[in-house]
């Protein structure tokens, strides 16, 4: 028997190699005809090309957008939409950059185009994380929910290997957390295996030659899956102890999930053998955690917190934050046990059962 709910999100995908010419057309479709381009100072160049590609379609550049979506930068840019009279934004770049127009839209309702750079996934959920004098708040609102998301595998075609290992896992990390979700439900289950497969078999070849094309679009592919899975159903244990290591230790956002993703998932196996089968049979090995932590060997990606700067007297204080207002877990949260967990993430170790 089964017994599940779910509520899809509405969004409009335009997927393929150059779909970025099609950006002209989907401003139009909006109904809109003067486009503010977000991007980060590094990807102003792409932003400002695109501009130019929109002609008399885009009125503006805003090339400001900073990791964890200050607030203070989202309140800069919010003059350059009033000052301009933008009636739409077109995001090109990662989750930082996605992250100021969902910003913008929470503020305005302006629509968005979102054109994804990286495998984080922002784009396909109504999430926002927003900082404001060191504290990080989360919202989830349809208004921050991008109406269209271009994906253009060109523009993935830069992303340097390191990231695209890292970006990669935390794709995987939401495809993972999706599978043993409180709301897990056969369509995002079908969505999650299918991406970590995917996923699977593509960044080793990227990271072979970053020019693959056709490991690039598959890639990006298992990222949008991925994203719908982060963003229809909960997450769990592992995405509250990124959050917590992010927050308190300023640790980078793919690499921490990255690490900690093969951990979380041996916590949670023994409460989670479907999902464990599931993820075993994606990643075509008999273990599901051992394969992820293999996978990060592999693509050649940090397996430790020591490597991003967290220091070892940490490891209480972050275990202590982790149980504070905790997310729903499959296994129930034990400090000894998560402790542990931390201390094998911290030094490295393969993961094991805590
Ligand atoms: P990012 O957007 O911060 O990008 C990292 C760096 O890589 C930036 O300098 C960027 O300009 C550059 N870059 C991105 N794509 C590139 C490309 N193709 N070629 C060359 N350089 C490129 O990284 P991210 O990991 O995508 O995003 C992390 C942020 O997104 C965090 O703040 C995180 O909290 C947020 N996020 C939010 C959600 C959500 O649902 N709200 C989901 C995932 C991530």
């Amino acid at each position: 028997m089964r017994y599940f709910s779910y509520t899809g999100l509405p969004s409009r995908v335009i997927f393929g190699a150059g779909a970025l010419a099609r950006a002209g057309e989907e401003v139009g479709r909006l109904g809109c005809g003067r486009a503010l381009l977000l991007s980060t100072p590094e990807q102003e160049p792409a932003a400002r090309a695109l501009a130019a590609q929109l002609g008399d379609l885009a009125v503006g550049v805003f090339a400001g957008a900073l990791m964890h979506t200050p607030v203070a930068v989202t309140e800069t840019a919010m003059e350059a939409v009033r000052s301009l009279g933008a009636d739409c934004t077109v995001a090109l770049g990662g989750g930082s950059t996605i992250g100021l127009g969902k910003a913008i839209a929470l503020r305005t309702d302006l629509p968005q185009i979102v054109i994804p750079t990286t495998y984080a996934g922002s784009e396909a959920t109504p999430i926002l994380g927003e900082t404001k004098d060191g504290l990080k708040t989360t919202e989830r609102s349809l208004k921050v929910l991008p109406e269209v998301i271009i994906y253009d595998v060109e523009l993935t075609l830069t992303l340097p290997t390191g990231l695209t290992a890292t970006s990669g896992m935390n794709a995987i990390a939401h495809a993972v957390e999706a599978l043993y979700s409180q709301d897990a439900n056969p369509v995002t289950s079908l969505m999650a295996e299918d991406a970590v497969a995917t996923l699977a078999h593509a960044l080793p070849d990227i990271l072979r030659d970053p020019q693959d094309r056709q490991a690039r679009s598959e890639a990006l592919y298992g990222a949008w899956l991925c994203g719908i899975c982060l963003g229809t159903v909960g997450m769990s244990l592992h995405h509250k102890l990124c959050h917590v290591l992010g927050g308190t230790f300023d640790l980078p956002h793919a690499e921490t999930h990255t690490v900690v993703l093969p951990h979380a998932a041996a916590y949670n196996a023994p409460n989670a053998a479907p999902a464990m089968q599931r993820l075993a049979r994606a990643l075509g090995v008999k273990d599901a955690p051992r394969g992820l932590y293999d996978l990060a060997v592999g693509l050649g990606a940090p397996t430790s917190l020591k490597a991003l700067g967290m220091p070892e007297s940490g490891i209480d204080r972050a275990a202590d934050l982790a149980l504070a207002n905790p997310y729903w877990n499959p296994r129930p949260l034990d400090r000894d046990a998560i402790r542990s967990l931390l201390d094998d993430a911290w030094h490295g170790r393969p993961p094991s059962l805590n």
